[in-house]
């Protein structure tokens, strides 16, 4: 298929910003970019706030800059970024083709640091919960939830057992 880069400017030349992008199908492109300034959205916000401080979409132009021959949308992706790498008036707010991983090792550290706080948060909260839940044993006890297996071993928590084990079997008499 057939890959476009392209670039989006202002018809005034004394305004140097510029948008560059990729696509296989231009026109279609073309309108999307066209709605997007025309309404508000959270993507490419860089764009069309741009756009829409500097008259209105009627106020630029598009132009395409590489018409190319590819396998993927990938390998466009990575042309394009070799466009934007070596362009100074960019408006673009992402590098194309950064994928999950590329992210994930950019960021290892602060996501590992991050990762460990949140655990650490989970553990003391949970632990805290555990902690503080009070339970009422059969024997009558008031304890804490995570002390029930040592109560279990307790001298009146077993009276209390054997008692009622002696009473069953005097009930069978
Ligand atoms: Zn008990």
């Amino acid at each position: 298929m057939f890959g476009y880069i392209y670039k989006i400017y202002c018809k005034n030349p004394e305004i140097k910003e510029h948008y560059i992008g990729s696509t296989i199908n231009y026109k279609r492109r073309m309108r999307q970019h066209k709605y997007s300034s025309n309404h508000i959205f959270n993507n490419q916000t860089n764009l069309y706030d741009f756009i829409r401080n500097n008259g209105s979409i009627n106020n630029f132009q598009s132009e395409i800059l590489l018409k190319v021959m590819v396998n993927e949308k990938k390998d466009l992706y990575e042309i394009e970024k070799q466009f934007i790498k070596n362009d100074n008036n960019l408006l673009n707010k992402y590098i194309p083709n950064r994928n999950q991983k590329e992210y994930y090792f950019d960021n290892y550290d602060i996501l590992k640091e991050k990762r460990k706080m949140k655990y650490k948060k989970n553990r003391d909260e949970i632990l805290h919960k555990k902690s503080s839940i009070m339970v009422t044993c059969e024997c009558g006890s008031i304890l804490t939830k995570n002390h029930i297996h040592r109560h279990y071993k307790t001298i009146k928590h077993c009276k209390y057992i054997n008692n009622i084990n002696s009473q069953q079997v005097q009930s069978l008499d």
